[in-house]
């Protein structure tokens, strides 16, 4: 038998494997952290906002102590038409608000791993993992150019586009359709006139999201404020973009320039541009197998984020599905996919995933990012727009009946849709 390097070695240093790693670490086993990127994060790409009770769940009081850039407190979302707009923005009472914050993946992961590192892990960064170690159907190691380091266990928590999961045939790497392309700048502003701009103070911040801006292919925009910066981006279907003549760069500028996001931005740096694949096929992205022996994947690897449009659940779920991991390898009494999914289904991963397993059939309806944002614009203007010279008010219904007739939307799209509304939400 190969001398074993560690207990356990996770490869990628995301929220799912630092979580794993720390989590481990507390419990007194000898855990490697591999990570490819100079630093944990320097490789990472998140819209940028997480729901905190994860943390809280990892080590109680976590959450407290996380790198906030700020405080949700104001939801916004808006069906944009052209250069028009219409917004629904909430601001939540105090005790109503999901506990979430802004982050930037620059500092959220290096604190992270620092807290694995502080546990006991050892975290070595700038290594990337190549291969596993197989013995029959065991894993039991990794490689990593010349290197080989073996372990007991290994955590394949590498990210959307899981090498090693593939490599040891549990997933495939992304097919058109299970992923969507992500694109994000980072805008510089003074804190001042972010708080100006977003109507809040320093502590607290807007999560904005966007529909209609993704020339009617299946996507979204988001802006979330962090303390010194905007985060502003697109998620698209990248399969959609031949047909609306679009790259995600021009549908992020074209945003940029939108009279509802520019006067945000006005005289803001541009300080980074990015670019990653997310996953956005649910339920069904989670592999029916998670495990071999000696082997797990979590996180996105594993399928493990919520992509509803109107909000993406990656980090706090990847979270989760590292706990669990580690869960599973402490419980390991020899049926390993057993025990990760019993502990998938006790730290709350699989309930949300399962929780919007409906979501997906409804969210490829195109009409949803073309047709039905110009129809509610479309009535937003009849009815808000008085003529020169003076009418009488537009009235609703007809209004309504008038616009219907010259969209595109058929009767029978509108039953359609609202049956797979029902069905799946
Ligand atoms: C544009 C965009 C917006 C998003 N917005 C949000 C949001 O607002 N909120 C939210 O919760 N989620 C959001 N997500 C999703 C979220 O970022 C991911 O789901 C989450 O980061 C997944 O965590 P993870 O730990 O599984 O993987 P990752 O965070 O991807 O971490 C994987 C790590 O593994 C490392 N790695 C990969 N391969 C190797 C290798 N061979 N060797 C060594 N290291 C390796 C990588 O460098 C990386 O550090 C967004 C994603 C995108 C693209």
């Amino acid at each position: 038998m190969a001398q074993m390097d560690a207990d356990v070695i996770i490869v990628g240093a995301g929220p799912a494997g630092a979580a794993c790693a720390l989590r481990l670490a507390q419990t007194g086993r000898s855990v490697i952290l591999l990570e490819r990127g100079e630093t944990p994060g320097s490789k990472n790409v998140t819209g940028g906002r997480l729901y905190t009770a994860a943390l809280d769940m990892l080590s109680p009081g976590l959450a407290a102590e996380a790198p906030a850039e700020r405080h949700v407190t104001s939801e916004r979302i808006s069906i944009l038409d052209g250069e028009a707009h219409a917004d629904i923005h909430v601001g939540l009472a105090p005790c109503d608000r999901s506990d979430s914050i802004t982050v930037n993946r620059s500092t959220l992961d290096p604190w992270l791993a620092g807290c694995a590192e502080e546990a006991g892990a050892m975290v070595v960064p700038g290594m990337t993992v190549d291969g596993l170690v197989m013995n029959g159907n065991r894993v039991e190691g990794i490689r990593a150019g010349e290197d080989e380091l073996h372990a007991e266990y290994v955590v394949a928590a590498d990210g959307v586009n899981s090498l090693l999961a593939a490599s040891a045939g549990l997933t495939h790497r992304p097919r058109p359709g299970e992923v969507a392309t992500g694109v994000k700048v980072t805008v510089g502003l003074p804190e001042h006139t972010i708080n100006e701009r977003f109507a809040v103070s320093s502590a607290e911040g807007a999560a904005h999201l966007m529909l209609g801006c993704t020339n009617g292919a299946r996507g979204g925009g988001f802006l979330y404020t962090n303390r010194e910066s905007l985060s502003i981006g697109i998620v698209v279907d990248p399969t959609k973009l031949p047909a609306v003549r679009s790259t995600p760069r021009e549908l992020l500028e074209s945003l940029l320039r939108h009279p509802l996001v520019e006067p945000f931005v006005r005289g803001g740096e541009l300080r980074e541009y990015s670019a990653h694949l997310v996953r956005e096929d649910g339920r069904s992205g989670i592999p029916p197998q998670l495990t071999l022996p000696g082997f797990l994947v979590a996180g996105e690897a594993a399928g493990f984020c919520l992509n509803l449009g109107y909000t993406i659940r990656g980090m706090d779920v990847a979270l989760l599905s590292g706990i669990a991991a580690a869960e599973a390898i402490g419980a390991d009494a020899g049926d390993l996919e057993g025990s990760y999914r019993t502990a998938l289904a006790a730290c709350g991963a699989t309930g949300i995933m399962d929780a919007a397993s409906g979501y997906g059939p409804f969210l490829e309806k195109s009409r949803l990012y073309g047709d039905y944002p110009k129809l509610a614009m479309g009535i937003a203007r009849d009815v808000f727009a008085v003529a020169n010279p003076p009418q009488a008010p537009d009235r609703i219904v007809p209004s309504v009946r008038r616009e219907f007739r010259s969209s595109p939307l058929r009767i029978r799209d509108l039953v359609s849709d609202a049956r797979a509304a029902v069905k799946g939400l």
